[in-house]
């Protein structure tokens, strides 16, 4: 009888803390022990279970499923693209809270001539219309949204007349730190299933050493509205559970559980923890304010640790982060909402500027424009596409092309570059992955999460969040 070849295909691989880590293109990941990967390069792979699974997971050249390829590679190259669908407004520069980590430079909350003013809004929504994606999801933030909300209920109000002709698909978020919510405002937003996104940094004392406000406890606020939200959305008002992201900075590195039992306490079964990155008033305080990858990683691990032993004794709660990279995975698939300048979102300032992402309109209140594409009053998104930065943006995000570190990498089918960080941590749009501090903390989380997702019961977890949650 002939003898079954099996020739080895990897497009990246590395070593872990017990052996090494194969992924291709097709999105599959695969962990072996040194052993196995020997005999796997070798093409003499003798154990009959490690055998079958490199074989389901497209390992071998010569057992390469073409069909699923082929649906996989056309989604990671963007097969049906048709533009972003995040669209992130700033309607205001101003801010009512002072937060001293604050990455969009916020100006006082008085100076009313850094509002978005209705014209601009309006030249916005139509900028926004012209581009062909199906699906449109357009965030409020700021500055504070709420001090310019006419300018929120002008867009609302214009969109949905709008698409009455174009009929999209339209979802509406606003990112608040709810200090200027009031009956009124909270009305608006549930007649218009505007879902609202704050800010928890964790326990009181945490959110309000990071959250100043002019009087009073910001936490309190924040407490009170999310509490209020929640049971709305309980009762079928029409508007979703509220959200919150949590900013780590420098003082909530001590607090990893506190943190998740803090949302939990709020009622919030998604967690988010977000590492802080040098922008804005965070840049000019590293020193104080910042740390490494070293220490995000310690405080990540403990906080997921928290959120998987809580899992395990029945309480509903996830990390995002984590979700998403265990949806991609598991199922191989890029998700729609992933963070990809400029292919999946746009960032407009109060004036009407246009980034391919919010960080780098961040860094534009901070008086750099290197990012800039146009602006809604004088480009379409069409002329966007010729423009250099455009391209640029475009092509960062496929790493294992322009970035020599992300070719071999095995997590770089699920994961991507941010070229505002590099600029603003590393001076170059392309900055240098071997040496960067936010390269290392998505490998380390990776590292953990992957760790983690041997355990059987830690992936029947993770299958369960990726079927109750989006
Ligand atoms: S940025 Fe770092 S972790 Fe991500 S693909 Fe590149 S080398 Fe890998």
């Amino acid at each position: 009888m002939k003898k079954e070849v099996y020739r080895p295909f990897i497009n990246y691989f590395q070593k872990s803390n017990s052996g090494f880590i194969l992924s291709n293109d097709a999105g599959y990941n695969i962990s072996l022990n040194k052993k196995q990967f020997e005999s796997f390069l070798r093409g003499k792979v003798k154990d009959k279970k490690c055998l079958k699974r490199l074989s389901e997971k497209n390992f071998f050249t010569n057992r390469l499923d073409f069909d699923l390829l082929a649906e996989r590679l056309g989604s990671y190259f963007l097969r049906d693209w048709k533009g972003p669908h995040i669209h992130i407004i700033s309607v205001t520069k101003r801010c009512d809270s002072n937060c001293f980590y604050c990455g969009a430079n916020a100006a006082s909350g008085k100076a009313v001539d850094n509002d978005m003013t209705l014209e601009t809004a309006r030249k916005t929504a139509d900028f926004i219309f012209d581009i062909q994606s199906k699906d449109l999801m357009l965030e409020f933030q700021g500055g504070e949204p709420l001090l310019n909300f006419k300018t929120v209920k002008f867009i609302v109000n214009y969109v949905k007349k709008k698409n009455k002709i174009f009929k999209r698909n339209i979802h509406f978020s606003i990112v608040t730190n709810l200090i200027g919510m009031d009956e009124k405002k909270l009305d608006f937003l549930i007649k218009n299933k505007i879902t609202v996104c704050s800010s928890l940094d964790g326990h009181e004392f945490l959110h309000d050493l990071n959250r100043k406000i002019a009087k009073g406890s910001a936490h309190k606020i924040v407490a009170k509205w999310l509490k209020k939200i929640s049971s709305l959305a309980e009762k079928n008002t029409g508007i979703e559970a509220p959200n919150a992201i949590c900013t780590i900075s420098r003082a909530s590195l001590e607090y990893p559980k506190l943190i998740v039992d803090e949302f939990l306490k709020q009622g919030l079964e998604r967690v988010q923890l977000g590492p802080l990155d040098p922008l804005g008033r965070a840049e000019v305080q590293w020193n104080s304010v910042g740390y490494g990858a070293e220490e995000f990683l310690d405080f990540y691990k403990k906080a997921f640790e928290h959120i998987i032993a809580l899992n395990k004794k029945g309480v509903r709660v996830y990390e995002k982060g984590a979700l998403m990279f265990a949806r991609q995975i598991l199922t191989g698939r890029r998700p729609r909402y992933q963070n990809l300048d400029f292919i999946y979102r746009l960032a407009y300032n109060y004036n009407g500027n246009i980034y391919g992402s919010d960080e780098a309109r961040m860094l534009s209140n901070s008086g750099d424009e290197f990012f800039k594409l146009g602006n809604v009053c004088k480009n379409s998104f069409k002329s966007l596409l010729n423009k250099p930065m455009a391209r640029t943006l475009f092509l960062s995000a496929f790493g294992f092309l322009t970035q020599p570190k992300c070719a071999r990498c095995a997590y770089n089918p699920y994961c991507h570059m941010m070229p505002v960080y590099n600029y603003a941590a590393q001076g170059s749009f392309w900055g240098n992955m071997a040496v960067s501090e936010r390269c290392k903390i998505f490998k380390g989380v990776f590292d953990i999460i992957i760790d983690k997702m041997k355990e059987k019961a830690v992936k029947n977890i993770f299958i369960n969040w990726m079927e109750n949650y989006r």
